[in-house]
C-alpha cells in the first residue's frame, strides 16, 4: 500500500465526520458505523450514521448558501471548480489508495477513476461559462423575447459504491457550475470518497453550505431529501429499484430528477468482426471493477460462424487474469464489494449451470475466499437463465449464440434496461442498421469502454432519465425562464 490508513487520516484526507454548513460534525446522537476494506474485511474507519434531522440541517445550510452562491459570476464558480480538480490531480496516488481501501478495485483502476472524476470537474468548470441565454424573434413589434437559464436551487445527490468518486463528480460539478448548492449522500459502503467532496470544497474556498455531505441511513436521508420542498432536484445513481422509489417519493414536491440506474448491457459480436479487437475490448468492458459496472456487458451475443473461436480466445485471456488484493502489483481483478454480491454472482452461475450452461473457466468462489470470485466464462447460455434478465454485477462473461443479424438485435433488445450496448463489425451498412435498431442510451461500436466527460452518459427504459457529462449534463441543474419585455 502506498500510504497507510493512519497517514490518510492524519493528513486530513480520510474524514470520519460529516460536512454540514462548513463544519465537520458527527451524528446528533453520536452514532457511527464501521467501514471495511472489502478485500480483507478489516475495519478502516468509522463515519457518522445520520438521519432526517441532520439531513434537514444540511438542506437548510444549502438553501442559505444558495442565495449568494447563485449570484456569483460564472468565472468565480469556474475558478473554484478548477481548484477542486487540481487538488485531485495533485493527489491522484493518495486518493487512489483511499478508493482501493474502501472499494477494493485494483490501484491502477482507482487512479483512473480519480483522474476521470477530476476530468469531469474540469469539464464542468469550463461549462460554467457557457450557460447562455437566447433572444428569440418576437411576434410583437414592441416586445423582445428573452430566455435565460437559472440554477434550480438545492440539489440532493445520492450515489453508489462502484465508482464512489467519479459518479459524484458528474453531479457535484455541474450543480456548482450552474450556481446550485448540494447535499450529498454517498453509499454507506464507500463514504470516504463522498466525504472527500467536503474536503475539496473547503480546500478550494467554496463557501460554507454550498457543498454538504451526510453519511448513514439511506432510507432516512433519502426520505428527507425527496420530501423536503427546499430540495428542487434529486440526482441519483444506483439500482433501478431504489431509483423508482425515489422517483415516487419526489412526486409530491415536483422535483426535477436525474436517474442513472441499472443496466443489462449486450455485446453483439458479428461474424465479420475484428476478433482480436473484440476480445481485447470485451475484457476491458466486462472485467473492469470485477464486472461491477453499470455499463459492463452482461450478455455476449456471438454469431454462429465465430462463436467457438471467440469463446476460445476470450477464455484463454480470462484464464490469465490475476485476482487479488487491489494493492498487489499486477492484479487485474479485485474482490466484490461484499458477501451479498458474491452470493448473487454465485446464484447466477449455478442457475446457468443447472439449465445447461457450460463453464469454460472459473465458475466458483476464488481460493482467496471472502469476497473473491473467479473470472468466469460460460458458454451455451440461453434466454431462460437468470443471467439473461438480471444485472449479474460480477466477473461473469455469458455467451449466447445467434445466427442472423435480426436475431442478435432482437435478443439484445429483450430487456427492460437500455443503458449501454456494444457491437463489433467491420461492415459499414450493418454498423448504421444495428446502431439504429438497438434500444440504448449509449452504444460502443468496435469499442468496449466509452465513458468520457465529453459524451452524454445515460440510459433509456428502466435504465433511467437524464444525461450526465457533455454539454447536456448541466441542463438538469438549470431552469429556463422566459422574459417578455414590452413597451419598446
Ligand atoms: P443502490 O441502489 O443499492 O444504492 C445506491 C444509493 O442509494 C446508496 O447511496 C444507498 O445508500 C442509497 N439508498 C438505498 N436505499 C435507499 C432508500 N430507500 N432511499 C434513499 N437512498 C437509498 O445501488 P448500489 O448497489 O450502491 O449500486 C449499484 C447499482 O448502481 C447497480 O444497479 C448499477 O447498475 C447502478 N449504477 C448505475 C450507473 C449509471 O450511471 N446508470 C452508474 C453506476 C452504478
Amino acid at each position: 500500500m502506498t500510504m497507510s490508513i493512519e497517514q490518510l487520516k492524519a493528513d486530513g484526507w480520510m474524514k470520519e465526520a460529516n460536512y454540514i454548513a462548513g463544519e465537520w460534525v458527527g451524528a446528533d446522537d453520536g452514532r457511527t458505523y464501521a467501514v471495511e476494506n472489502p478485500a480483507t474485511e478489516i475495519w478502516i474507519g468509522d463515519v457518522p450514521w445520520v438521519g432526517a434531522a441532520e439531513t434537514r440541517r444540511a438542506i437548510d445550510a444549502a438553501q442559505s448558501a444558495f442565495v449568494s452562491w447563485s449570484q456569483t459570476t460564472a468565472a468565480e464558480r469556474a475558478a473554484r471548480l478548477h481548484q477542486m480538480a487540481q487538488i485531485v490531480y495533485d493527489n491522484l496516488d493518495t486518493f487512489a489508495t483511499m478508493l482501493t481501501l474502501e472499494q477494493g478495485k485494483p490501484l491502477a483502476e482507482a487512479r483512473a477513476e480519480m483522474k476521470l472524476g477530476a476530468d469531469y470537474i474540469q469539464w464542468f468548470a469550463e461549462e460554467a461559462r457557457r450557460i447562455n441565454g437566447e433572444i428569440v424573434p418576437s411576434p410583437w413589434k414592441d416586445r423582445q423575447i428573452l430566455v435565460t437559464r437559472e440554477p434550480v436551487g438545492v440539489v440532493g445527490a445520492i450515489s453508489p459504491w462502484n465508482f464512489p468518486f467519479s459518479m459524484l463528480s458528474r453531479k457535484v460539478a455541474p450543480a456548482l457550475a450552474a450556481g446550485c448548492t448540494i447535499v450529498i449522500k454517498p453509499s454507506e459502503f464507500t463514504p470516504f470518497c463522498g466525504l472527500l467532496y467536503g474536503i475539496l470544497a473547503e480546500e478550494a474556498g467554496v463557501p460554507a453550505g454550498v457543498v454538504n455531505v451526510v453519511t448513514g441511513d439511506g432510507a432516512a436521508v433519502g426520505g428527507e431529501l425527496t420530501s423536503n420542498a427546499k430540495v428542487r432536484k434529486i440526482t441519483f445513481t444506483g439500482s433501478t429499484r431504489v431509483g423508482k422509489l425515489l422517483y415516487r417519493q419526489s412526486a409530491d414536491t415536483m422535483k426535477k430528477l436525474s436517474m442513472e440506474l441499472g443496466g443489462n448491457a449486450p455485446t453483439i459480436v458479428f461474424d465479420d468482426a475484428d476478433l482480436d479487437l473484440a476480445v481485447e475490448q470485451a475484457i476491458a468492458g466486462k472485467f473492469r471493477n470485477s464486472g461491477q459496472t453499470c455499463v459492463c456487458t452482461n450478455r455476449f451475443y456471438v454469431q454462429d460462424g465465430i462463436y467457438d473461436e471467440f469463446a476460445r480466445r476470450l477464455t484463454e485471456r480470462v484464464k490469465q487474469m490475476k485476482v487479488g488484493n487491489g494493492f498487489e502489483a499486477g492484479v487485474e481483478q479485485g474482490p466484490l464489494i461484499n458477501h451479498a454480491a458474491v452470493k448473487k454472482v454465485e446464484a447466477h452461475v449455478e442457475d446457468a449451470k443447472a439449465r445447461g450452461g457450460r463453464i469454460l473457466t472459473g465458475g466458483q468462489r476464488h481460493a482467496l475466499g471472502a469476497t473473491f470470485f473467479e473470472p468466469t466464462v460460460i458458454a451455451d447460455v440461453t434466454p431462460d437463465m437468470l443471467i439473461a434478465h438480471e444485472e449479474t454485477f460480477g466477473p461473469v462473461a455469458a455467451l449466447f449464440r445467434f445466427r442472423h443479424e435480426q436475431e442478435g438485435i432482437d435478443a439484445a433488445n429483450a430487456t427492460e434496461f437500455g443503458l449501454a450496448a456494444y457491437f463489433f463489425t467491420r461492415d459499414l451498412a450493418r454498423t448504421f442498421r444495428v446502431a439504429r435498431a438497438i434500444e440504448s442510451g449509449m452504444i460502443g461500436i468496435n469499442a468496449g469502454v466509452i465513458t468520457t466527460p465529453e459524451a452524454p452518459f445515460g440510459g433509456v427504459k428502466d435504465s433511467g432519465i437524464g444525461r450526465e457529462g457533455s454539454s447536456h449534463g448541466i441542463e438538469d441543474y438549470l431552469h429556463i425562464k422566459y422574459l417578455s419585455l414590452g413597451g419598446l
